[in-house]
């Protein structure tokens, strides 16, 4: 275990783990509202002096690229595509050097039109978020009609060259949770790999139960009721998903067992929020406000060390099994998942 923050280099905290993979928030609004996430009537969204500017934006990711270490930077939300600026954010983090890996998690609304024009700009890859195949059960879980809109951002992704595209699942009991089969052929149907993710109490309405909770074991052996998943040789690293090869391989599927099996100990992200507020972990109660040092007028080197120290804090692991945890007050959609 280290002892002090350090004052040059990398993100690391004080129980040595290096944090290479920015995840960047670039708006808490969306045009979908999952239960598992949002309330019906939306939340009170962040105001636009509150929000980083696309050049802010710009200005941290580069501080973390070449002076923090950073290698993986992936944009989500809210909804990341109703960002005007995406496009010309995502051209002048591609210009960094070193070059970063460049992702996006989405909801896939209106990815069929924007895929060419994000792959072009630098994009590459992509996760689209899709719990359900059916309608019906799409607009409950969801609440908008948008099932047909997101199978095309999803072929989009692909037509577009994006590799791989993931799919990312979350079951809720009694709603979708007999659908991983059903999710793991569509995906291997259309080439896109599958990950289903335990349900964390993150949503705005503080509805998560435990108790209730689709765990990732119960996952599995839905799965397995259609599938032979065997043991995956690949290297895991700081992935959170565990992987198996369906059916023999080359396809996998992943499971997110952020709850059951956290992997809290290998974590190597830190998060930025929509209003410039660092975040060690999702479940971080507390937050360290770049934008004002930014507004304030830092220079990298002070946003640079002050980022440091803000995960030099970083918890040992979310502590959701602890019966002192609190969720935090932000939920999932403002601090970016
Ligand atoms: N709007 C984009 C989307 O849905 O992909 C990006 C933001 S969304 C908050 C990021 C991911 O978090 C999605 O895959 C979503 O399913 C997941 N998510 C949201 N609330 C969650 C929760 N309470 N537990 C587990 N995953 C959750
Ligand atoms: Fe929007 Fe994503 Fe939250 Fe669904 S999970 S309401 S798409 S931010």
């Amino acid at each position: 275990m280290s002892v002090a923050p350090r004052t040059d280099g990398v993100l690391v905290d004080r129980y040595d783990r290096v944090a290479r993979d920015l995840r960047v928030s670039l708006t808490d609004k969306c045009n979908l509202r999952c239960t598992y996430c949002m309330p019906a009537e939306g939340l009170p969204w962040l105001a636009g002096p509150e929000l980083l500017t696309d050049e802010e934006i710009v200005r941290l990711v580069r501080v973390a690229v070449e002076r923090l270490g950073v290698t993986e930077v992936r944009f989500t939300g809210g909804e990341p595509l109703i960002r005007p600026g995406l496009l010309g954010i995502v051209t002048a983090v591609a210009a960094l050097d070193p070059r970063p890996r460049i992702s996006l998690t989405t909801n896939g609304i209106g990815l069929d039109r924007l895929a060419p024009a994000l792959r072009t700009a630098g994009l590459d890859r992509v996760n689209v978020s899709l719990d359900t195949l059916d309608p019906a059960r799409f607009t409950q879980l969801t609440r908008r009609p948008r099932l047909d809109a997101v199978l095309a951002g999803l072929a989009g992704a692909a037509a577009a060259g994006l590799d791989p595209v993931k799919i990312n699942s979350v079951l809720m009991r009694g709603v979708n949770e007999d659908e991983a089969p059903a999710l793991l052929r569509f995906a291997l149907d259309h080439g896109y790999q599958l990950r289903i993710i335990e349900q964390m109490p993150l949503d705005a309405q503080h509805g998560w139960d435990r108790s209730t909770m689709v765990t990732a074991e119960e996952i599995l052996a839905s799965l397995r009721t259609q599938f032979d998943l065997g043991p995956d040789p690949t290297e895991r690293g700081a992935a959170p998903a565990e992987t198996w090869l369906v059916d023999g391989g080359p396809a996998r599927v992943g499971v997110i067992a952020s709850v059951t099996r956290p992997f809290c100990g290998d974590c190597d992200r830190t998060r930025l929020t929509a209003d410039g507020q660092i975040r060690a972990c999702l479940f971080a109660t507390e937050e360290s406000d770049l934008r004002a040092a930014l507004r304030g007028g830092a220079t990298d080197d002070e946003v640079a060390q002050r980022w440091r120290t803000a995960m030099w804090g970083k918890r040992a692991g979310h502590g959701i099994d602890d019966p002192t945890f609190l969720q935090p007050t932000r939920p999932m959609s403002a601090i970016g998942g």
